[in-house]
């Protein structure tokens, strides 16, 4: 039996799903049942109907499935895969904000912890975040723990004042503008798409600012032919899929997430065969948290 059989035998004996994030490794993104940016995903594990989800993501996005699906087995093919960011915000940083600013609305993006989720009042993705904080009806927001895409979302709801705090995710701060402006010098006709993770200057270059999955819908309906990328290395994979006539430019230095890349095909079949990696979120973070990413579901 090869391993693909394999791990088709073994998603029906445990009546299982693969999702994927498109930073995970191609071969993995080969052999899931989903792959998408945290919105999708988390959308379509709010609706799934089996026993058993195995996320390749990070933490934070298979304690959101299992937050949304406390009575099923989440499966995480590597535990030690997690988000940098998430870690970024103190969660006392939060309470003493709530103290100082009347009409405040804590807005969490997705990549944080459960912990902080159930300190939240909503939680967003790249994807949704300018929607969900227009519709908020408070004046005051504070938005954690990524300071890059805060203020990208500041940009484009100036009638409210924001707070953040100095997270920001390492793969897309560390793009450098220079970069980006040395890939337009080589090819000047390419539009340049960019994930509201990055810096500031990179986000000021864009022709476009959106969520991976935002990125992919851009250049799969546009007439240009070649495209300046600056999002994480595991993009390249989809984008080049749907469009094999394009030409996608990443920089020199490659965005490369370590910890998306330790969802290897290996590790998918290996937590199918063990049910090792079951991610468990504390009983008393349950509910808040779930609050939290529910109220994005319904406002997104
Ligand atoms: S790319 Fe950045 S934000 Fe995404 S999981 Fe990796 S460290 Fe976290």
């Amino acid at each position: 039996m090869t391993k693909i059989e394999e791990i088709i035998r073994l998603k029906k004996e445990r009546d299982a799903v693969i999702l994927a994030h498109y930073y995970a490794s191609s071969e993995v993104q080969d052999i899931a049942d989903y792959v998408g940016d945290s919105f999708y995903l988390s959308k379509i594990a709010a609706k799934l109907e089996c026993r058993t989800i195995v996320f390749a993501g990070v933490r934070f996005m298979g304690e959101c499935a299992k937050l949304l699906n406390p009575d099923k087995t989440v499966l995480m093919p590597d535990a030690r895969a997690d988000c940098f960011m998430a870690h970024m915000i103190d969660n006392n940083f939060i309470k003493c904000t709530r103290e100082k600013y009347e009409d405040l609305a804590v807005v969490c993006y997705v990549n944080s912890t459960t912990e902080t989720k159930s300190y939240s009042d909503v939680c967003v993705t790249s994807a949704n975040a300018v929607n969900i904080v227009k519709n908020i009806p408070n004046k005051n927001i504070l938005f954690i723990p990524d300071k890059n895409l805060g203020r990208y979302v500041a940009s484009q709801v100036p009638d409210k004042q924001f707070i953040f705090n100095d997270g920001f995710c390492p793969i897309h701060e560390h793009m450098r503008y220079d970069q980006i402006e040395k890939l337009k010098k080589i090819h000047p006709d390419a539009l340049i798409l960019v994930h509201p993770e990055c810096n500031e200057d990179i986000v000021k270059a864009a022709d476009y600012v959106g969520s991976t999955s935002g990125i992919i819908n851009y250049t799969a309906t546009s007439k240009h032919k070649e495209f300046i990328i600056a999002t994480e290395i595991g993009v390249k994979y989809k984008l080049e899929q749907e469009k094999a006539d394009k030409n996608f430019y990443f920089t020199e230095t490659v965005p490369k997430c370590l910890n998306m890349k330790l969802n290897t095909f290996d590790a998918v079949l290996t937590v199918l065969r063990t049910g090792e990696n079951s991610v468990e979120v504390p009983t008393e973070l349950v509910e808040p948290a779930k609050k939290t990413l529910l109220k994005m579901l319904e406002l997104a």
